[in-house]
Order: structure tokens, then C-alpha cells, then sequence
């Protein structure tokens, strides 16, 4: 099947009708859009436990206070950094596709900021904040391809919304709650989002949401023209760096690199190796 027709309808003819088509089709909230090439179902409905607002404006505030503890110390990457001005490039081809996936991107500001440290690290918080340490990039001497991956696989932790589904399963946990209570009000988990101190830095996702995270972002990064074969070789440099890092494993620990990892993108390189040619030939 060729790529570019993924449905006998509305085969587009150029990038930008293909664009568009893409952005219509579009469903509302975290839905996979209907002209996804990886195949990934809706984010978990559970996540609307917790308000996407709260836990947005929780994200500023605790993005705002990293940066500025960074700062303090001297590690926050000034404008006109060569290595910054490298991830901003790299983000602004990544955000005009990122809407299909959530429409609330619409609205996100996001920030791309560098801090200067050996932690193999990087993140996005919801509404759209990043940041990368110095560190995964030079420890694991990334190509912008590469380098675009991590950022398109986080940006699709946010845009899948993860943290606000894995803070609305702790705490309905936590409080005894069953799935489907009547009883429960968007307010009480929203009250609880806003308190969540440090942990949207250290939430730990799981092997599924990492596998969404993976596929959505290398489908991201090949329709902003980034090779798609980028994402296996980063996962085998990550793999190789297992053990042998200098720095802090605070990404290694949370995105475990192994054969099943590669396995799957290998897999799924040749469903977005279309759009990724396309977008190189405009
Ligand atoms: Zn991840």
C-alpha cells in the first residue's frame, strides 16, 4: 500500500493538503489522529480524572522553579547557545504536527531550554515545557535526527497526556476510588494535581506509555523531515551507554533501552518512511 494513501479516499497530492487533511481529521482531546501511520488507540479516558488546566499551570510553576535553581547555579543555557539554538530549530519543525495529536497544543507555549549537566536527561512537561542536559547530548554525541527523536518522543508523553493519566491512577488508588464513581468530582483530583510538588519530574511511565511515547514520536519527527532510521541507532547508542555513563542514569532508569525497544521501531520505520521522504522533498 502506498504510503501517502493510507485510506482509497482523499489521497492527497501535496504536503499541504496532506497537512490539512491530517489536522481535519483530526479527533478532539488525545485521540490518535485519523491519518496516524503508527498505530497507537486513544490516550486512556481516565486521564480526565485530573484537569488538563491544573496540571498544566502546575508544570509552569515547577518548569519556572527548575529553571530558575539552574540559573542560580550558573547552568542554564543563555540565549544564542549553539547547542539551544540546535534544540530550537529542532522544535520548531516538530510543533506544527504536534496538533493532529492533542488539540490543547493549540494553545501551549512551549519552551525549549538546556541545562548544563552530565545527566543522560531530557523531558517535557504537560503543556509543552523541555528541557534537555547537556549531558545526552554530548555524552551520546547526537545527531539532529537523533536528537529530534527524543525531543518528538517527548513531546508525545505530554501531547499522549501520560503524566495526567498516571497522577489520576495514583490517586484514585491512593484514595480507594473505583473507575466509573459517580460520586467523584473533577475538582477533587484537579485540588490534588495542583499539589503535586516535584512529582512531574520523577513520574515513571510505563512500558506502554513509553511505547505510545516512542511511535508517536518518530511518526512527529518524520513528518518534520527527521530520518526515521535515526530513532533505532539512538536507542542502540542509549543501550550502549548503559553502564558505561560518567552521568546520572535518570533517563537510562526510566526508558529502559532493550531488543524489544528496537525491535519495535525497526518495525515501524517503513510506516512513516513516506512522509518522512516527503517532507525532505518540499
Ligand atoms: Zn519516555
Amino acid at each position: 500500500m502506498c504510503l501517502f494513501c493510507p485510506t482509497p479516499v482523499a489521497a492527497p497530492s501535496s504536503l499541504w493538503s496532506s497537512r490539512r487533511a491530517f489536522l481535519l481529521l483530526a479527533g478532539a482531546g488525545a485521540a490518535a489522529p485519523a491519518l496516524a501511520q503508527v498505530d497507537v488507540g486513544s490516550a486512556s479516558s481516565m486521564r480526565r480524572l485530573v484537569s488538563a488546566e491544573t496540571l498544566e499551570q502546575s508544570a509552569v510553576q515547577q518548569y519556572g522553579q527548575l529553571l530558575a535553581q539552574a540559573r542560580a547555579q550558573r547552568a542554564l543555557a543563555p540565549a544564542g547557545h549553539p547547542q539551544l539554538e540546535r534544540l530550537h530549530a529542532i522544535a520548531r519543525r516538530l510543533i506544527p504536527f504536534t496538533t493532529p495529536w492533542n488539540d490543547r497544543a493549540r494553545h501551549w507555549r512551549w519552551e525549549v531550554n538546556l541545562i548544563g549537566s552530565k545527566q543522560i536527561n531530557a523531558f517535557c512537561m504537560p503543556g509543552g515545557k523541555i528541557a534537555f542536559y547537556t549531558g545526552i547530548l554530548d555524552q551520546l554525541k547526537l545527531t539532529d535526527d537523533e536528537t529530534a527523536m527524543i525531543m518528538g518522543h517527548e513531546m508525545a508523553h505530554a501531547l499522549r497526556e501520560h503524566a495526567r493519566e498516571r497522577i489520576a491512577k495514583t490517586q484514585a488508588t491512593n484514595l480507594g476510588l473505583r473507575l466509573g464513581s459517580q460520586l467523584l468530582g473533577l475538582g477533587d483530583l484537579g485540588n490534588l494535581a495542583a499539589s503535586l510538588g516535584g512529582q512531574l519530574l520523577t513520574l515513571k511511565f510505563s512500558r506502554s506509555d513509553e511505547s505510545d511515547a516512542d511511535l508517536v514520536g518518530l511518526e512527529l519527527a518524520a513528518r518534520a523531515g527527521f530520518n526515521p532510521a535515526a530513532a533505532v541507532s539512538l536507542w542502540q547508542k542509549m543501550g550502549n551507554a548503559t553502564g558505561s555513563s560518567q552521568g546520572g542514569l535518570a533517563f537510562l532508569s526510566t526508558h529502559p533501552s532493550g531488543p524489544q525497544r528496537i525491535r519495535e521501531l525497526e518495525q515501524n520505520v517503513p510506516k512513516v518512511q513516506g512522509l518522512y521522504e516527503a517532507a525532505v522533498r518540499q
